[in-house]
Order: structure tokens, then sequence, then C-alpha cells
């Protein structure tokens, strides 16, 4: 998977990296924005070619295996560490898992109140989802001119429906397939039927 079409993967010295590493604003490797595979690809090249770890700052945040004054048991070796920073598919798995949770437990009826809260969260969650292309085509998709895209709220269906759309959205974007939206509360909130 990529990370989308809104980042460039050169570096400022002119280094180009694998596709798929998505740079953040700084200029160095984002890896909420990246898939672990293209991290990799891009950790190796490194190594082959020494320079790019540290021109992109990649030694702080790449380093597996540390030991500490402060505490007697040792670091696992790297190959068997499991709980490391999210990329960008974990992030985001996680991530709709929440917001599709957030649908299921939705008023059947929503308050303008209600709505209200909703759509302040959608706009800051829009602003500031840790993988920043990703944020940035989201907000674009709900921004559509044409409206057809703004959140739709006076409801658990309708928002339940919405939020389908959007996952699709972002689905149709790197090539996945889409999802019957016409089944998201079994998925989401009542579980499949025997
Ligand atoms: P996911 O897409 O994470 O889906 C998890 C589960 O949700 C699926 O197993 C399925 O059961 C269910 N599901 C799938 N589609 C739907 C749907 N339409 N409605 C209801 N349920 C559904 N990654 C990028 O590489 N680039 C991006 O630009 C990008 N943008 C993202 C924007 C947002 C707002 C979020 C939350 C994530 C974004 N991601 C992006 C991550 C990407 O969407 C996936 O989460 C990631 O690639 C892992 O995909 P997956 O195949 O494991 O399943």
């Amino acid at each position: 998977a990529t990370a989308g079409p809104s980042g460039s993967n050169t570096l400022p010295d002119g280094t180009k990296l694998p596709p798929g590493v998505v740079l953040d604003k700084d200029g160095k490797p984002c890896k909420t924005c990246t898939s672990a595979a293209s991290w990799r690809a891009m950790l190796k090249q490194a190594s082959t070619s020494g320079g790019i770890a540290a021109g992109a700052g990649l030694a702080a945040t790449t380093t597996t295996s540390t030991t500490s004054s402060t505490t007697s048991i040792p670091a696992p070796p790297a190959s068997t560490q499991t709980d490391c920073p999210p990329d960008v598919e974990e992030l985001g798995r996680s991530t709709w898992t929440f917001l599709h949770t957030l649908t299921a437990t939705y008023p059947t009826s929503a308050t303008p109140e209600k709505q209200t809260q909703m759509r302040s969260f959608l706009g800051l969650f829009s602003n500031l989802y840790p993988c920043w292309a990703c944020a940035e085509d989201f907000r674009n998709w709900m921004a559509d001119p044409s409206g057809k895209n703004e959140p739709r709220l006076s409801s658990r269906a309708e928002f339940g429906q919405w939020m389908c759309e959007a996952h699709n959205a972002v689905n149709r974007k790197l090539g996945k397939k889409e999802f019957d939206c016409r089944f998201w509360e079994e998925r989401w909130r009542t579980g499949w039927k025997d």
C-alpha cells in the first residue's frame, strides 16, 4: 500500500527513496505515513548506501534494541519485537475501528448538540490525524465542492453509511476492494447473522 499521492519521496539532498515512503513536512521520512514494507526497503537502502539514515534523521527513530542504565531487563533481539511504533497500515486499522465504532454507538436520532460535537470532532480529526498525507486527502474528500461528502450526522444510520463511504474512498485510492455499505452494521455493531 502507498500512503497516497500527496507525498514526495525525494529527500532534500536529492536522494530518491523507495516507493511508498512519504516525507514529513520537515523533509524527514514519516513513519505514520509509510507502510512497514516501504520503511524496511528504505532502511535496507540506507544500510547499503550509507548516507541516507543520517541525512534523514533516521538514526534516532529506527533504533530497535536499546539498553538503559535504569533497567535491568535487557531488550529482546530486534527480530522478536512486535511492540513497535505503528506504520500507516496499523494506525489506519486501529483508527477505522475507532471511527466505525463511533458510528455504531451514535444515537439513532442525534440532537443538534450531538451533531455539532461530531462535526467539530471530524474537523479536528481530519487536521490532527498523525499521517499528514492521509489527513490532507481526507479533508479534501470531505470538502468536495459538490457537497456530496459532507458528514451526514442526523442519525446512526446516516452517519454509519457516511463513514463507510469515507472508508471506501480511501479503499479506492489505495486500490483495495470496496466494502458493501449495506453491511456496515453487521460488521461494526450487531455482528454477523449465523
Ligand atoms: P482497513 O482498510 O484498515 O479496514 C479495516 C477493516 O474495516 C477491514 O478489515 C474491513 O472489515 C472493514 N472495512 C473495510 N472497508 C470498510 C468500509 N468502507 N466500511 C466499513 N468497514 C470497512 N493508508 C495509506 O496508505 N494512504 C492513505 O492515504 C490513507 N489514508 C487514510 C485515511 C484515514 C482517515 C484512515 C483512518 C486511514 C488511512 N489509511 C491510509 C490507512 C488505510 O485506510 C488502511 O487502514 C490500511 O491500509 C490497512 O488496511 P487493511 O486492508 O488492513 O484494512
